[in-house]
């Protein structure tokens, strides 16, 4: 039997690495969050003085090995490598967002991390959650979700998250991001956000978090069994 996959695509902020991490801890496997591996290419630009939006200059970096992208886990926990250094910490800016976006655009960057994903995937059970993962890492995944939220209900979540580090945002701005953000994900022209036609959606606008977590877990059972 194949290993257990599950695939959880959707926009940004809809909680898929919350709802994830939780997913994962009940059914014991491991959490792949591939945005941080995109996170981690926009740093590397970022850090090499290469402008995110260069696709030639972001493409060279990729296909000479200067941004070379990998994952372990210590604890269950992810840790994102950049070129052997843990650069876990550094991934969560606005800007390393922003260059993440902007460079998972090139085909060489998807080719490389795409490969490292499937790779992943097929040696152990897992859940990865992305953009592109229904559709194109794990077509045949046990489990295809699609997460999402409204744009407002999700800039409302991420503003409370910035309060939370202490970072004051108006909700204008927070929703402005949120809207650009999906606006560009939705529609680059290399496999842009969509819901995969075997997915199931799930809205979380207004359910909770632990509804969301039941209703996944709930799905993998009818899937694969206990
Ligand atoms: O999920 P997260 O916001 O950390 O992802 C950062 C960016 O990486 C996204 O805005 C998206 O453009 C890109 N991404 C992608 N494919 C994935 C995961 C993330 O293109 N599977």
């Amino acid at each position: 039997m194949k290993p257990l996959t599950i695939a959880i695509d959707g926009p940004s902020g809809a909680g898929k690495s919350t709802v994830a991490d939780v997913v994962c801890q009940k059914l014991n496997i491991l959490h792949l969050d591939t945005g941080a591996m995109y996170r981690a290419v926009g740093l590397c630009a970022l850090e090499m003085g290469i402008d995110p939006y260069d696709e030639a200059a972001v493409s060279r970096m990729c296909e000479e090995g200067k941004a070379l992208v990998d994952v372990k886990y210590q604890d269950g926990k992810q840790i994102t490598l950049l070129n052997g250094r843990d650069v876990s910490p550094l991934i969560r800016t606005q800007e390393v967002g922003g260059a993440a976006s902007a460079v998972s655009r090139y085909v060489p960057v998807r080719t490389m991390l795409v490969k490292r994903q499937q790779e992943m995937a097929a040696a152990q059970p897992m859940l990865l959650d992305g953009r592109d993962i229904g559709t194109v890492v794990l077509p045949d995944a046990t489990v295809k979700i699609f997460l999402t939220a409204s744009a407002e209900e999700r800039a409302r979540r991420r503003m409370l998250q910035l309060q939370e580090k202490g970072t004051f945002t108006p909700f204008e701005e927070v929703l402005a991001e949120v809207n650009a953000r999906d606006l560009q994900d939705t529609t680059r022209d290399l496999t842009p956000l969509r819901q995969a036609e075997d997915a199931i959606l799930v809205d979380g606008t207004n359910i909770t978090f632990d509804e969301t977590v039941e209703i996944i877990l709930k799905l993998v059972e009818e899937k694969y069994g206990k």
